[in-house]
């Protein structure tokens, strides 16, 4: 049968690189390449009594639809927790509950986007957002970063180019791909830039609050007088991804639009994962099982780096990321990090290579690594591997 498909579908291809990566599932390859927080660290025990009591305690409730906008107890302890954790005053009428923040993003583009119209992004940017805006058909214009993220300069040359741009969406925290964070300074101007050219920006958090060091970065939606920060938060990466909870903080003119496309999506996010989120904060501390992450986190990445030092060939650059799951690797121009993926998997390891982050295409000279899910003796021995592959490779 030859479908008649929309035109989207041209726009949105399976990855060659999806295709390798699905060999990285098998048991004895060690895999830098997803980006999934440790599963030992999953409060499984808690999460136990959570789901008895809320089955037991609010069952109906927990099993029944409810509203569209989520179970007002969670967006209460959102506001009054979460969003205070990165600076921000807001109340649970400005927070929409949505199944991770990856329906954030698809959301963002049904609000804002027609085909043609212009995305800013950091260049490279989160593979996921990439293409759940490639569906609605937009322009990607990519800007380059430095050690402190996005190079405003290079914004308000964008800026002055593209004075209709839709949105700019940027990962502010230990950046997925790069683990790099936007600094204090740019994050005033590139508010003001959004102020002058009255342009939203789509602040996606997913990492801010797995800081590992130095001080917390007020979040750009902390600065935000005017409402034009439309938040994305989750708690796939603090607590648990498989509940699929995430959340939209915005301004209520805004979040109204967001929350008429949430109707028409899946009317509501899961009664029951919502119930036990918010039971889980009432009874556990959360802060606490950050913390916990945090310093696992932390060691992982510590391990990585030094490994990474001393396996690596000296002409390779990677970033230090001061939290979150990544770390960033360079190689030397034209060397095709995919090709070194076909040889690094015979050798049993696996990342994930740069080029897919780049909307535009181009750039094949990076990869990214992720320390969060291996433990330790497979971090020791899979960069150990990855450095023979590089050192015989480059
Ligand atoms: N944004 C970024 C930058 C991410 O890295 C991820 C997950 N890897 C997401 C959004 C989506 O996460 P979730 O839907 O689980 O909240």
């Amino acid at each position: 049968m030859e479908f008649r498909l929309s035109e989207r579908m041209n726009h949105l291809k399976a990855s060659e690189i999806r295709e390798l990566l699905k060999l990285t599932e098998e048991p004895d390859i060690i895999s830098f390449a997803g980006g999934l927080p440790a599963p030992e660290l999953f409060p499984i025990e808690e999460m136990k009594v959570i789901s008895h009591k809320v089955l037991n305690d609010e069952g109906k409730a927990a099993l029944q639809y409810g509203p569209t906008e989520g179970y007002t107890p969670l967006r209460k302890i959102i506001a009054e927790q979460r969003m205070k954790a990165v600076g921000v005053n807001a109340t649970y009428e400005n927070i929409l509950i949505t199944n991770g923040s990856q329906q954030g993003l698809d959301f963002t583009g049904r609000v804002f986007l027609d085909k043609d119209d212009i995305v800013i992004c950091e260049s490279p940017s989160y593979l996921g957002a990439i293409n759940a805006f490639k569906a609605y058909m937009p322009k990607f214009v990519e800007i380059p970063m430095d050690d402190n993220g996005m190079i405003i300069e290079e914004l308000e040359k964008a800026l002055e180019k593209h004075p209709n741009a839709k949105f700019i969406y940027t990962i502010p925290d230990f950046q997925n791909p790069t683990g790099k964070t936007l600094s204090f300074e740019r994050r005033v101007k590139m508010l003001e830039l959004a102020e002058k050219y009255n342009i939203p920006i789509i602040e996606d958090n997913p990492y801010g609050e797995l800081r590992f060091e130095g001080d917390m970065i007020p979040s750009i939606k902390s600065l935000d007088k005017k409402g034009l920060v439309i938040y994305l938060g989750t708690f796939s990466k603090t607590f648990c991804p498989g509940l699929r909870l995430g959340w939209i903080c915005a301004d209520k003119d805004i979040l109204n639009k967001y929350i008429i496309v949430k109707q028409g999506a899946d009317l509501q996010s899961s009664s029951i994962s919502q119930r036990e989120a918010a039971a889980f904060m009432q009874v556990y501390n959360l802060d606490e099982h950050i913390n916990k992450i945090k310093e696992v986190y932390r060691r992982r990445r510590d391990l990585m780096i030094d490994m990474i030092k001393k396996e690596f060939p000296e002409n390779i650059k990677y970033t230090y990321p001061n939290g979150g799951l990544f770390t960033w690797v360079t190689l030397p121009e034209g060397i095709d990090a995919a090709e070194l993926l076909k040889i690094a998997l015979r050798d049993k390891v696996a990342f994930v290579p740069g080029g897919s982050f780049f909307p535009n295409g181009g750039h094949p000279n990076h990869f990214r690594l992720n320390f969060s899910n291996m433990p330790e003796d497979k971090i020791i021995e899979g960069i150990k591997r990855l450095g023979k592959v590089l050192k015989e490779n480059i």
